[in-house]
């Protein structure tokens, strides 16, 4: 008989004007997760909306076949401004894959009260009470960047500038 697959992983990703973009079918959710992090590099060339991974388990009838496993939203991101900056609500992170930028959010790993959110470039790191709040934070840096007026600060410049 072989091996039996039960359940498959599905990455996808809808396009602004609701067109979706199935990734692939997968036995493995690390592999469904690699597949559909690959593809969001890419969304600095297209106009995203959201994207999500489901699970569907073989040989189901109706609507409990299918889990939604996790849902992400594209925004533009509070640094960089691209649309690149793809937002979890639920798990309270978000990373931008734009170049060279990845602002991120992500859970406290010691107190889940705390959002963290940071900038790698000038290694911002900034403790937060929600994930409105992170975003904002993010918003604020990317605010003060952007008044400088020089698109390609070096990250001497950029670090005295979060300095101050
Ligand atoms: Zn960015």
């Amino acid at each position: 008989m072989g091996d039996h697959v039960s359940r498959v992983f599905v990455p996808s990703v809808t396009e602004e004007d609701g067109a979706t973009i199935g990734l692939g079918c997968f036995s493995s959710e690390d592999t469904a997760w690699q597949v559909l992090r690959a593809f969001l590099k890419k969304s600095e060339q297209m106009l995203l909306e959201s994207c999500s991974v489901v699970v569907w388990d073989i040989d189901v009838v109706g609507e409990e076949a299918m889990t939604v496993l996790s849902t992400m939203d594209c925004r533009d991101c509070p640094v960089c401004g691209r649309r690149t900056f793809w937002i979890d609500v639920d798990n309270f992170s978000a990373l931008c894959h734009g170049t060279a930028c990845s602002a991120w959010i992500e859970e406290n790993t010691v107190d889940p009260e705390i959002i963290d959110c940071g900038w790698p470039t000038t290694r911002f790191l900034k403790q937060n009470k929600s994930i409105e709040e992170a975003v904002e934070a993010l918003f604020k840096l990317g605010d003060r960047l952007r008044s400088v007026g020089d698109e390609r600060m070096d990250q001497l410049s950029a670090e005295s500038l979060i300095d101050d």
